[in-house]
């Protein structure tokens, strides 16, 4: 058997693994099973490559062209990637995780450029004049790689700086921004033909230009309500970028992984503009034939009112059923432990505790549900947003922990709201209500919120944590 077919049934298993991390990672109960396939899938696949490059080192023929040199440049490379990688993922606080993806598929979308470009100009006139046709191939993978590369590249940074709050997450509104992006979609393909037909440096100097100010126009013109969208719809497009590199190195494995990355990606994606009611079309071109919203959302509704610890503490030990909608603020708070305690106390006094989870709550898609099971409350009462809202109106206390775009009645009343059509969490209709947040200030998606100034709702203000832990302390007073 040669080096080469050991390394691609080596790959095939890798495959197989990456595979049941996906099947796996789709349900709580077999996350971890699916984490531990998808470790072992790339143990596999780091082991063949080192085999392969380590054969390439002894071969003769090649050991004076830099075959040692290779493997050493590969062994450094692991070594600083994998103690880089190890001090981010201890480091990185669960809000920030975000974030943190968002950089990683801007590396995959620079590697992808980068692959594109050696592609290009490992490739000399004499090769060129050998084999035309088999060239116009790569000539086409080279240009559509760098494509998809600097588009996800510029995009991914865009999505970081939004996240982690170092840019605004309103939408950029350039005038003729469809136009800008379709003229781009235009060019792009001209482009490419022109590159196949008669390839130049400075060809692919422009696409890659382009792609950049696309990526970054397509995803600033994006508002802060759509953006869960637009980081699966990046996640896509790194595994495209990534399968295209494969097409370029030659990497069956590299091909298959990014195909399987790209289409899960584009599936989440087109799932989840299903529950936001958002057009998938609009969203992955940038907000194609979404306006800027008719009102700014500084209507005057009236004055809010607030409630302490102890009259909360009141209202949940006379309740009979308690729902929890929790949001990106239980996050920051790290109050999921507190929260995951007051639930266990309620329980006990008999009181019917669930928790009703918005697809988009928090900043990742799961991001409530990964909280909620590391503070061990029981997965069978915590129930998705469509599960639980028939139910709302007879719940007598609704705990809106942290949460706000989420729980806002502008998306279902307000038809000129920037958040209009996006199904909510309709806590209103529950008898009482507590928002615990730290002041008036409104979420991700810059858009005040009605809720706070209904009759039946009270703002419980100070941090979410602190604020759970006072109402526990309350509770401990009142016999049960
Ligand atoms: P929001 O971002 O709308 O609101 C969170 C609220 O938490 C804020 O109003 C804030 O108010 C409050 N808060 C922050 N820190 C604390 C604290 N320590 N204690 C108490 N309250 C706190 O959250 P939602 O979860 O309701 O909505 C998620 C938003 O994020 C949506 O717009 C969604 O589209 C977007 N998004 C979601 C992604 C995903 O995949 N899930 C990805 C990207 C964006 P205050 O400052 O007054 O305390």
């Amino acid at each position: 058997m040669t080096s080469t077919s050991i390394a691609t049934a080596a790959y095939l298993v890798a495959a197989l693994l990456f595979i049941l991390a996906l099947a796996g990672l789709s349900r709580h109960e077999t996350a971890k099973r699916g984490l531990a396939c998808g470790i072992a899938g790339m143990v596999v696949a780091m082991l063949a490559t080192f085999w392969l490059v380590a054969d390439l080192a002894t071969d003769d023929s090649l050991v004076d062209s830099g075959g040692g040199l290779s493997i050493a440049l590969l062994l450094v490379a692991v070594v600083i990637g994998a103690a880089i990688g190890l001090w981010r993922a201890r480091v990185v606080e669960m809000t920030g995780m975000p974030e943190l993806i968002a950089l990683l598929h801007s590396f995959v979308g620079l590697a992808a450029v980068l692959v594109g470009w050696n592609g290009y100009l490992e490739y000399d006139d004499l090769s060129r004049d050998n084999a035309p046709t088999l060239l116009h191939i790569h000539d086409a993978e080279v240009f559509i790689g760098v494509f998809i590369g600097a588009v996800t590249f510029t995009g991914s940074i865009i999505a970081f700086l939004k996240l982690s709050a170092r840019m605004k997450s309103a939408p950029l509104m350039l005038p003729g921004k469809n136009w800008l992006n379709i003229g781009a979609l235009v060019l792009f393909v001209l482009l490419t033909i022109w590159f196949v037909a008669d390839p130049h440096l400075w060809l692919l100097i422009l696409v890659t230009v382009l792609a950049l100010a696309l990526g970054l126009h397509l995803v600033a013109s994006i508002g802060g309500g759509d953006m869960p969208v637009v980081i699966s719809m990046l996640n896509s497009y790194s595994g495209w970028a990534a399968a295209a590199s494969g097409f370029l190195l030659d990497n069956d494995l590299l091909i298959v992984t990014g195909a399987l990355v790209g289409s899960s990606g584009a599936y989440l994606s087109y799932i989840m503009c299903q529950a936001m009611n958002r057009s998938f079309i609009s969203v992955i071109a940038g907000g194609f034939g979404i306006e800027a919203p008719a009102s700014a959302g500084d209507t005057d509704y009236g004055e809010h009112r607030e409630i302490e610890a102890e009259g909360a503490a009141d209202l949940l030990a006379g309740a009979r059923s308690v729902v929890i909608t929790p949001g990106y603020g239980m996050a920051t708070a790290q109050a999921q432990h507190a929260v995951a305690e007051l639930t266990r106390q309620l329980r006990g006094r008999g009181v019917e505790v669930r928790f009703g989870i918005h697809p988009v709550a928090g900043r990742l898609p799961g991001h409530m549900n990964v909280l909620l099971a590391e503070a061990k409350v029981p997965y069978d009462i915590v129930l998705e947003m469509d599960e639980i809202n028939d139910d709302l109106a007879a719940t007598d206390v609704v705990l809106v922990i942290g949460a706000n775009d989420t729980v806002n009645p502008a998306a279902a009343e307000d038809p000129s709201s920037p958040i209009a059509g996006m199904p909510v969490l309709r806590v209103w209709e529950a008898r009482d209500v507590i928002v615990f947040k730290r002041s008036m200030a409104t979420g991700y998606a810059g858009v005040q919120n009605p809720l706070f100034f209904r009759d039946n709702t009270q703002m419980l203000f100070g941090d979410a944590k602190q604020r759970v832990e006072d109402i526990l302390q309350a509770l401990a007073r009142i016999p049960a």
